[in-house]
């Protein structure tokens, strides 16, 4: 049986970059779950359609096509067919998609998408809620974080590096924000699974957070 791995955790904690070097250490696919939610928000601020409805997202989400590609370069993003791995990074995007997230229809559409990517294959799968609803028997579930600081510093170099203008203060706001949110939906909320392994990176590098992860995926 292909070996399944779910990382979960607040915003910014490392996930995405510690994920792609585990799934490709072990030759598996790497699936960024936040990707499918920054998608529809996208679509749904360009048709400018109430964000607070559950029922618009719904209809929106059936006319809408989100598909991710494994490439070498990282996980692409598809809209409706275009290319959006990029757009969907932009700050309006981000401060907009956890009220997106809250959405029965949206999640029950993500998660049932989700669980037929990493179907019949070794998967390292990114998220808020892979442990709890999406790969409920994965092989190995981590609940990874650090501090809200370190997030922000962290996310402050990544959008440096992306051509992102913020500042720290704005981070950290808009971090604590999304957790909150987040972990207080009623729809599958934020949570550390039972069975999940708490990895806290404040300290760590990249690599020593990858090497701790193999490790318990070797076990
Ligand atoms: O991982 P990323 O920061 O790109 O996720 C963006 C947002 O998408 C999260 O803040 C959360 O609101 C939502 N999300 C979610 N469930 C997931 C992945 C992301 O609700 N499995």
């Amino acid at each position: 049986k292909p070996i399944q791995i779910a990382i979960d955790g607040p915003a910014a904690a490392g996930k995405s970059t510690i994920a792609k070097i585990v799934a490709e250490q072990l030759g598996y696919i790497y699936i960024d779950t936040g990707a499918m939610y920054r998608a529809i928000t996208m679509k749904a601020l360009s048709e400018r359609i109430n964000m607070a409805s559950n029922e618009e997202a719904g209809k929106l989400l059936a006319k809408t096509e989100i598909d991710l590609q494994p490439s070498e370069d990282g996980q692409l993003v598809f809209l409706d067919k275009k290319n959006v791995t990029e757009a969907i990074r932009s700050q309006h995007v981000t401060k907009a998609v956890s009220e997106m997230a809250t959405h029965k229809l949206v999640r029950k559409h993500m998660v049932e998408l989700q669980k037929q990517l990493a179907k019949d294959r070794g998967v390292v799968m990114d998220g808020r809620d892979i442990g709890t609803h999406v790969l409920t028997d994965a092989a190995l579930k981590v609940f990874m974080s650090a501090s809200v600081e370190e997030r922000a510093r962290r996310r402050f170099e990544e959008n440096n590096k992306r051509g992102i203008l913020t500042s720290l203060e704005e981070l950290q706001v808009e971090i604590a924000e999304r957790d909150k949110m987040d972990s207080e939906r009623q729809v599958s909320p934020l949570r550390q699974a039972e069975d999940a392994v708490f990895l806290d990176t404040t300290t760590l590098t990249i690599d020593q957070a990858a090497q701790k992860i193999l490790k318990l995926a070797e076990e």
